[in-house]
């Protein structure tokens, strides 16, 4: 094991969405599984402070991490295979560097200098990448550098890496990812996008250690020796990136290229215990034989996005294996949806989630939809929003307060049963100022879901500014609808639950946050293991592969 923390940084070429995020966390995955610790963190070069104001359509997801940081959905990603929790320094974005130094500028801290880009905003960079590695607690902090080499926004990640080079010595590796295109007019691989891209990179002073190359068609030795001799690096060091069935497959495509042996040989570490992936096989075995197929719905109002619902997507998956379940997901808008259209929408589906959002969009669609699954007694998911959505809808169907609504849609409703947070109330600014982050919940006992997490208390991350109105509290219980977990500090509604349905429960909170590849997230596991039981539509699948 090693004492000083060694910095290994990627970059991307020739095109964005390589899978970066996949690569850097297949290899910390890799040397996790031999012992080390690692940790990965993203620098987005764009100027927004975290992508928390951005729109889905925009970004994508919005991840949110435990200590209530907003940030770029890769973060996601790394936590799914390393199941280890990123924090506040694990993305940093352009505007939080500039945030920063011109904070310091004002305070007068740069005693009358000139503040510039070099030194004082790669400076800033280096600090922030080092933050995770001064923690002690890290053999590996792996940097992912958002954007392709050559982009204007990106120039100062790439100084201030280049710089690290030289502080720590020894201590710090270039992977390069690229794409090596097939024209299948002459039905060849092109390496020229490559060469150029690592020409791009050397102009700015970076040498690459390692180029992992992907790839729709397996390199052979001709092309990887041909990619070595024109960019500087061992043969051994081209590693190939082919296009996998699951991201998940990727850790063990990247072992048998080697990656994280000429990683280790780089550092002079040793390459004698070999990595123990037994878990993450057993999940991938799972989840590629399956014994029966469900399908359920997703609804929300990003559905064209499918990236807007990455981590519940994810959860999925991992639920699924555990339940050797095979989940197609009927992707639907929550604007499609009306009184008319419901039952020919969800009536062959085992099971609905709907899905966290915000704003007025869609929301009758969703509203309509929740009505139609507590009747009909199909299991209910309901995130965040989705928990709001179905408080309205008891609130209107079955408590008979037919103007109810959130305060977010309609601020004039006498019916308010979600309502926004009094200390949400004087908030100005919108960025970073939700109730974000891990809080604890107590669970009710003989609840549904005591016994799905089978413990009293338990954490889970919010990222939103309205709640549950306890002055309703009472009503809902006395009527069927439990709340059935609270926070204990403050009494927030966290969870809600229908008493008498086979399976439906709402939930403040983003349990698709925690969800992991080892670790699959209880509610997911229990909602898929329920939506097996309806005898809707379902297939039982014969394979003869199960381990
Ligand atoms: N818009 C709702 C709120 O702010 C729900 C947010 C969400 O689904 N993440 O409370």
């Amino acid at each position: 094991m090693s004492t000083t923390t060694k910095y290994i940084f990627v970059t991307g070429g020739v095109t964005s969405s390589l899978g970066k995020g996949i690569v850097s966390a297949s290899l910390a995955n890799l040397l996790q599984a031999r012992g080390h610790t690692a940790t990965i963190q993203k620098l987005d070069p764009y100027i927004n402070v975290d992508p928390g104001t951005l729109n889905p359509y925009e970004h994508g997801e919005c991840f949110v991490t435990e200590d209530g940081a907003e940030t770029d959905l890769d973060l996601g990603h790394y936590e799914r295979f390393l199941n280890t929790p990123t924090s506040q320094e694990n993305n940093v974005t352009t505007g939080k560097i500039y945030q920063s130094v011109i904070e310091k500028e004002r305070k007068g801290a740069y005693l009358g200098k000139t503040v510039q880009v070099i030194p004082h905003i790669t400076n800033e960079i280096k600090d922030h990448i080092q933050l995770l590695g001064k923690k002690g607690t890290f053999d590996f902090v792996i940097t992912e550098i958002g954007g392709t080499v050559g982009d204007i926004e990106s120039l100062p990640f790439v100084e201030a890496i280049r710089q690290l080079n030289w502080e720590l010595p020894n201590n710090v590796l270039f992977i390069h990812l690229t794409l090596i295109p097939y024209l299948s007019a002459t039905g060849e691989l092109k390496t020229k996008p490559t060469q150029h891209s690592v020409k791009t990179l050397l102009e700015y002073g970076v040498q690459p250690d390692i180029l992992v190359c992907r790839t729709e068609h397996p390199l052979n030795e001709d092309i990887k020796v041909k990619i070595a001799r024109f960019c500087n690096v061992d043969k051994e060091a081209v590693i190939e990136s082919i296009n996998a069935e699951t991201i998940y497959d990727v850790p063990l495509l990247m072992q048998s290229e080697k990656l994280d042996q000429v990683v280790l040989n780089h550092f002079g570490m040793s390459t004698d215990q070999e990595p123990d992936l037994s878990k993450w096989k057993n999940f991938l075995n799972n989840h590629k034989n399956p014994n029966q197929k469900v399908e359920i719905g997703l609804i929300g109002k990003y559905v064209e996005l499918k990236d807007s619902y990455k981590s519940i997507v994810e959860s999925i998956i991992h639920a699924g294996a555990k339940n050797r379940t095979q989940v197609a997901i009927k992707w639907i808008h929550s604007e499609d949806i009306n009184d008319k259209n419901v039952s020919d929408t969800l009536a062959n589906l085992s099971g609905v989630i709907v899905a966290p959002g915000f704003g007025e969009r869609g929301i009758e669609g969703k509203i309509i939809a929740i009505k139609y699954v507590r009747e009909n007694n199909i299991p209910f998911l309901g995130i965040c929003l989705g928990m709001q959505c179905a408080v309205v809808e008891f609130a209107r169907n079955v408590l008979g307060y037919s103007d109810a609504h959130s305060t977010e849609i309609n601020p004039k409703t006498p019916s308010a049963v979600i309502d926004m947070m009094a200390e949400q109330k004087t908030i100005e600014n919108m960025g970073g100022t939700m109730r974000l982050g891990s809080y604890p919940c107590e669970i009710k006992e003989d609840s549904k879901v005591h016994e799905i997490y089978n413990c009293k208390t338990i954490t889970e991350r919010h990222r939103h500014r309205f709640e549950f109105n306890n002055a309703f509290i009472d009503e809902f219980n006395n009527n069927g609808m439990t709340t059935s977990g609270i926070n204990p500090d403050n009494n927030l509604v966290e969870i809600i639950e229908l008493n008498n349905h086979p399976w439906f429960v709402g939930v403040q909170f983003h349990p698709e946050y925690k969800s992991t590849v080892i670790n699959p997230h209880p509610l997911f596991v229990n909602f898929i293991s329920a939506t097996t039981k309806t005898n809707k539509n379902q297939e039982t699948l014969v394979n003869d592969q199960h381990a």
